[in-house]
């Protein structure tokens, strides 16, 4: 039996095969736009060996679709299609209807159709791929595990907005929290790391890729989390903002400086460690650019780290103290230099890196110092895994609690 995992982004498209046990046995990444007639899709197995298909085709939805033909044929199993037991999509948004993942029928589909509109790069994409799937595998059940479903249980004071209060009853407007697969994966590995319960402990969890955001976790269920009604706000990031003052977007439209369209361009895709630097958003370049003594890039680097520290340090204040904080995604993995930036200053709350740790670290890891109150991981972000286990859950019991898919959509229009 296989469970094939899609997870549909704006400009990729990522496919896992797992097995019941949820051990990987393949995965797949191809590239697409909405304009692109054809591509690739490069595959690896569970030892690491690559190798590249081509994919011909008419459209995403159909490069979709032959993604998951080609991933089945390279299982080399004769019937393969007929071993997938279940379909499992990454759905960003999920709005205030799904609190957990769901078996998708057609009114879960539509929901999700509707939600297009507060997540407009992110929910069409895994329409196509919800689709690409029924139409690949017919019968095969498709199950949609929500980025947002995690925050479904921040507390309304950590939701709400210090704005009219009418603004939530009667236009939806809240905090929703994004990358939720990712800050729940990582708050069950640690459990396991820690060999102690999620009940027992308060954690940090910092998802720095070129989306970041970060949680406050306490036994096990968010308290506070940094994106909010968009994935715009929140940590400094690689082409976006982050949080800035709400007036500064005031002056530009009210001065005619730049009309919404091109305001939505600059804070989504022209700010954050582009904007800053001037030259790239993607971190190992600033890295580089800033050794090399590029001043814009130095400051960016410096920005980037103040604010992860800083939002760290609010965290653990919202908690009342730190058993862990937790870096994942590319940059909270992979650079060991950021983690030092942001841990500098954060003796003052009992946590201290250990430098040769740091350096060496190969997640999942524990860098923290022997002498540190708060343990330090670097765990890879495994939304894949956490998904497959969401897919053994619902196999397991089908009937448990999963939200019924049946909800009429709010008829005042929100989500
Ligand atoms: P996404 O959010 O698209 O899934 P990733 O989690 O892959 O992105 O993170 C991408 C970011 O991670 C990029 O800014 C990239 O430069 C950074 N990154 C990847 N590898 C390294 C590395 N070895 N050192 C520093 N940054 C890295």
């Amino acid at each position: 039996m296989s469970i094939l995992i899609l997870n549909a982004g704006s400009s990729t498209l990522k496919l896992a095969l797992y097995d019941r046990d949820c051990r990987l046995a393949l995965s797949g990444l191809a590239e697409w736009e909405a304009d692109r007639a054809a591509g690739a899709l490069r595959l690896s197995d569970a030892l690491g060996r690559a190798r590249s298909v081509a994919l011909e085709s008419a459209g995403p939805g159909e490069i979709a679709a032959e993604a998951i033909r080609a991933m089945l044929r390279e299982t080399g199993a004769e019937s393969a299609a007929s071993s997938v037991r279940i379909s499992v999509h990454r759905v960003v948004h999920g709005g205030e209807m799904f609190r957990n993942s769901v078996r998708i029928d057609d009114r879960v589909k539509t929901e999700i159709r509707r939600l297009c509109e507060l997540a407009p790069l992110h929910n069409p994409p895994a329409l196509l791929g919800i689709e690409a799937a029924e139409r690949v595998l017919p019968g095969v059940p498709g199950l949609a595990v929500f980025d947002t479903a995690f925050f479904a249980a921040l507390p309304p004071r950590a939701f709400l907005y210090p704005l009219p209060y009418s603004w939530y009853t009667e236009w939806g407007i809240r905090r929703f929290g994004f990358h939720g697969i990712s800050h729940a994966y990582c708050t069950e590995r640690a459990a396991a790391l820690l060999t102690r319960p999620a009940e027992d402990l308060r954690l940090v969890t910092c998802h720095l890729g070129n989306g970041c955001s970060a949680s406050a976790v306490r036994s096990g269920s968010p308290v506070a989390t940094t994106m909010g009604f968009t994935p715009l706000e929140g940590l400094m990031m690689g082409t976006r903002c982050g949080s800035v003052d709400p007036g500064i977007l005031l002056h530009l439209l009210e001065r005619g400086l730049l009309d919404p369209v091109r305001l939505d361009l600059a804070l989504n895709h022209h700010s954050g460690l582009l904007g800053v630097s001037g030259l790239s958003s993607d971190f190992r370049e600033i890295e580089s650019q800033a050794l090399a003594g590029h001043e814009r890039a130095r400051l960016a680097l410096e920005m980037f780290a103040d604010r992860v520290r800083a939002t760290v340090g609010a965290f653990a204040a919202t908690l009342g103290g730190l058993d862990a904080l937790i870096f994942t995604a590319g940059i909270g993995e992979h650079s060991a230099s950021l983690r030092a930036r942001v841990c500098e200053g954060l003796e003052c709350l009992g946590l201290r890196l250990d430098r040769d740790r740091n350096r060496a670290c190969q997640p999942d890891a524990d860098v923290a110092a022997d002498s540190s109150s708060g343990r330090i991981l670097v765990l890879h972000a495994r939304e894949d895994l956490h998904m497959a286990r969401e897919a053994v859950r619902y196999l397991t019991r089908p009937d448990a609690p999963q939200r019924p898919a049946g909800d009429a959509p709010r008829s005042d229009g929100r989500y």
